[in-house]
């Protein structure tokens, strides 16, 4: 009838079990942290079921959660326990047992993005000898096993040298600086020393970083997020601005090396591509988060689709959405922890209270159990006609705190 013309365009083969909603994947996601609570939120007006694997009780996204098992990320038992449940197993941070993940591949089990791809992640010296294979710029790079090893990578490459842990990296904690070769115990030192595992880094001396995220379809389809800018201190993301302010020809060839970054690992979902941007217009890459991002939360309230939303789309196998921005700019500011405790919770408080003032503000609260100096506890994005106007907004909230503080 011409009512409902469409009913009898409907044929499902014998097999084909009629699926109520957008999809009926139990998508299960090792860790619980605030990418886990956001993709749970994205999920939720799909009906998209999402599980949950962490040590910890009440994670982030552990109330938002279709259902939240308690368990390490990291404990193959438990990993197999919880793949037993999902239709397809995703993370929200690459220091899972990878071991188990290809063990499970090879069983059936449904990885995305695919187990090598966070093995090759999960290692940043592995990542970089990838990604130096395939021709993607990356800051000169070499593994060290000694002081005299760490001596030699510091007459070639200069100093500042930048000493980093290869594995169980985030936030910055992996990382330390030699700005000489007296330096060097030290910072080696800092790492928890040699048998850690260390490689070293030729200092980026860059004038901006920035980030891109890019999306893989299950049919390899990609596309990416504007290029944005990323400003860190004490090497901790605090402010996202979305679209970096930079030439036209400079974000094409950010998202060119970017897209070509992900070309080169296997498996559908978000990715993020963190870079450097030096004097001379050079693009280094610098790591990959196999994963949605921080540089992405304000995709949120800015892009047509979330990188959350198109993370799920892609692992589950539906049509992604348009990573485009619907408004003209963005600015993201990470909460980060300023004092321990009761007091850290008073000052997040406040912040968040300034930020609700402000038109085209939208606050995130991740509601950790624990305040921690330098701990990521939630984030604002405001969104708005321009960067400037944003930054007009953003000064307010944080001008106004440092008058409180006096
Ligand atoms: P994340 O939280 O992004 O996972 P991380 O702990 O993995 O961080 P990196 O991304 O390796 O750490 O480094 C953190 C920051 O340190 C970078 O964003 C950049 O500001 C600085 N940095 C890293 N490598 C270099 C380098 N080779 N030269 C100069 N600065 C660097
Ligand atoms: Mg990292
Ligand atoms: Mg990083």
């Amino acid at each position: 009838s011409s009512s409902s013309p469409r009913v009898e365009e409907v044929h499902l083969s014998n097999d084909e079990v009629p699926v109520r909603g957008l999809s009926e994947t139990v998508v299960g996601v090792l860790g619980g942290g605030q990418l886990g609570r956001m993709l749970c939120q994205a999920a939720s007006q799909m009906a998209i079921k999402v599980m949950v694997l962490d040590p910890q009780e009440n994670c982030p996204a552990s109330s938002l959660s279709y259902h939240h098992m308690v368990g390490s990320f990291d404990d193959s038992a438990t990993v197999e326990e919880f793949a037993k449940r999902c239709g397809v197993l995703t993370v929200e941070i690459e220091h899972v047992d990878v071991a188990t993940l290809e063990k499970l591949e090879k069983q059936g089990v449904d990885c995305q993005p695919k187990a090598s791809t966070i093995r090759i992640i999960q290692d940043k010296f592995l990542q970089k000898v990838h990604f130096d294979k395939h021709g993607i710029p990356l800051p000169e790079f070499m593994q060290i096993d000694n002081l005299g090893g760490a001596k030699k990578a510091g007459e070639l490459f200069g100093y500042p040298l930048m000493v980093k842990s290869r594995r169980l990296a985030y936030d910055g904690r992996g990382n330390a600086v030699a700005k000489s070769e007296e330096e060097l115990p030290s910072a080696v030192n800092a790492l928890g020393g040699f048998d850690r595992g260390l490689y070293v880094e030729k200092w980026a001396p860059f004038v901006k970083e920035l980030a891109v995220v890019v999306v893989r379809g299950r049919d390899n389809s990609i596309s990416c997020y504007p290029v944005v800018e990323t400003i860190h201190r004490d090497n901790i993301c605090h402010i996202v601005k979305a679209p970096a302010d930079v030439k036209w020809k400079i974000r094409e060839h950010a998202t060119e090396v970017a897209s070509n970054a992900v070309k080169s690992l296997e498996g559908a979902g978000v990715f993020a591509v963190e870079l450097f941007l030096t004097r001379d217009g050079q693009i280094l890459l610098n790591e990959v988060a196999p994963r949605p991002h921080n540089s992405g939360h304000h995709t949120i309230e800015s892009c047509y689709t979330s990188q959350y939303e198109n993370h799920l789309r892609a692992v589950v196998g539906l049509p992604l959405g348009d990573p485009s921005m619907k408004t003209p700019a963005a600015v993201m500011y990470n909460i980060l922890g300023e004092e321990e405790g009761e007091l850290g919770f008073q000052l997040a408080h406040h912040l968040m209270k300034r930020a609700l003032t402000i038109p085209g503000a939208t606050v995130h609260w991740y509601d950790k159990p624990e305040m921690r100096k330098q701990r990521k506890m939630g984030h604002i994005t405001i969104v708005g006609p321009s960067l400037g106007n944003i930054e007009r907004n953003l000064a307010i909230i944080a001008e106004e705190k440092k008058l409180e503080d006096k």
